[in-house]
């Protein structure tokens, strides 16, 4: 089979180490982050050898290129909650270009000789695993950003693409207790105090409404205009968030202005600048000890992931039985570790793909 462009960058020498099939199934990252499956398909970055793209969710480290590909490629795949997602979060983007072709999870195209499949992945809304499969029968596949309870994993592929963001063993969060609960928990008790401020990224604030909802915490939830058209998305894709109030209008100024009970929810970036006399809680992944911890005179963290963590990313590898693995180090620097775990504790070759990390 041909080896096109960029390949020669990395590929072949990786693959040899890692025996197996060789070149009759690929898969690789490159050092501009694009993980390309296949021969017809990249995923999360723009590659210019191959006419098919891939979003497979709407976080920015996974958008790289986009606009490249937009004009370059002959399709860019994605689910329509993706679309709707990149849309708001990159107000300059426009997706309704002839290009990009909506793909229900399940759902399948054919290019040349292969198919191209997205598969669920619990992560935020509309997030998706890519499983490229050819005629000759060989499946490469990539898992995408996901959280191993929620996530089929995809199951005896030649080659399976790894994300590595939790990839370290000292990434492990070993605490037993529900921090939904305890977050629910937390968020009540400060509400009889006044607002509540909630920080975290896009996609896991609307989660947090999702949970808050669901618990009946009825107060307003306050939020700018950001949060609040990324939580509209949601809500038209079927999560039932709560009753939304925009920051900026008369009674969503009079609620924290007044400091009266209500949940305002805010981007992590607007951390130092946004209610700093409030009840604060920082909602993040970063945190391997404790559910909960205080951090501030009124702020605490609370541990809540839409990653696995490293025990969740050699299950989700334990059950799907791939022959090889290549982790993703262009995202985050954990891909060597991850990859020499898997090889040592799986007994699956791996590798760490680009070399280097390029994030
Ligand atoms: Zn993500």
């Amino acid at each position: 089979m041909k080896i096109r462009g960029s390949l020669l960058t990395g590929l072949p020498r990786e693959l040899l180490k890692l025996g197996g099939k060789g070149l009759s199934a690929k898969a690789a990252v490159t050092e501009r982050g694009a993980v390309l499956l296949g021969d017809s398909v990249a995923c999360d970055a723009f590659d210019e050898t191959r006419p098919l793209r891939v979003v497979t969710h709407a976080h920015a480290d996974h958008l790289v290129g986009l606009r490249r590909s937009l004009r370059s490629c002959e399709k860019v795949l994605m689910t329509a909650a993706t679309r709707d997602l990149v849309e708001v979060m990159n107000g300059s983007l426009a997706l309704n270009d002839g290009s990009v072709e909506v793909l229900d999870y399940g759902e399948t195209i054919e290019y040349g000789d292969e198919r191209v499949t997205l598969v669920k992945a619990d992560h935020i809304l509309g997030a998706a695993q890519v499983l490229v499969e050819d005629a000759g029968g060989n499946r490469v596949a990539y898992t995408g950003d996901f959280r191993v309870d929620g996530t089929e994993p995809l199951l005896d592929c030649d080659v399976l693409v790894v994300e590595a963001t939790y990839g370290s063993p000292l990434c492990r969060r070993s605490f037993e207790l529900d921090v939904r609960e305890l977050l629910v928990s937390m968020v009540e008790k400060r509400l009889r105090e006044g607002s509540v401020y909630v920080f975290g990224y896009h996609g896991k604030l609307q989660e947090i409404m999702q949970i808050l909802h669901g618990a009946d915490v009825s107060v307003p939830f306050v939020m700018p205009e950001k949060v609040f058209r990324v939580s509209k998305v949601c809500e038209q894709h079927g999560m039932r968030l709560g009753s939304l109030t925009l920051a900026t209008d008369k009674e969503g100024r009079e609620l924290l202005d007044g400091n009266l009970p209500c949940v305002a929810f805010y981007h992590m970036n607007a951390r130092n600048s946004v209610g700093l006399k409030g009840s604060r809680v920082c909602v993040s992944g970063w945190e391997f000890h404790s559910p909960c911890r205080q951090i501030g005179e009124r702020e605490h963290l609370v541990a809540l992931s839409d990653h696995s963590d490293f025990s969740g990313l050699l299950e989700y590898v334990r059950r799907s039985k791939p022959k090889r693995v290549v982790t993703d180090n262009y995202r985050m620097s954990h891909g060597v570790t991850l990859a020499r775990e898997i090889s040592r504790r799986l007994g699956i070759p791996a590798v760490a793909m680009p070399r280097k990390h390029g994030a």
